[in-house]
């Protein structure tokens, strides 16, 4: 993955969450403005937040009950270890 800019890069992570305002944000939007290396950097950071929230919200995988106890016996197999 690209990586920004050393000095935007906490900038571009608060911006992601929405955490990043007043003279900072400004400042950040004209450097994105002459940098096509952190506006990729944010782009690929975009799409990796919209993946991990469409990975969070996806409903959880319907298992046989079988399987569900198969999986609660490996679990306490590697709890044991
Ligand atoms: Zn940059």
């Amino acid at each position: 993955m690209t990586k920004p800019c050393l000095h935007t890069g906490w900038m571009i992570h608060r911006r992601i969450d929405h955490d990043l305002r007043g003279f900072w944000s400004a400042y950040l939007e004209y450097h994105l403005s002459g940098c096509p290396r952190c506006r990729e950097a944010l782009a690929a950071l975009l799409k990796l937040k919209a993946d991990l929230q469409n990975v969070a919200n996806r409903e959880t995988p319907k298992l046989a009950p079988d399987r569900w106890a198969a999986l609660e016996a490996e679990w306490d197999k590697v709890d044991k270890d």
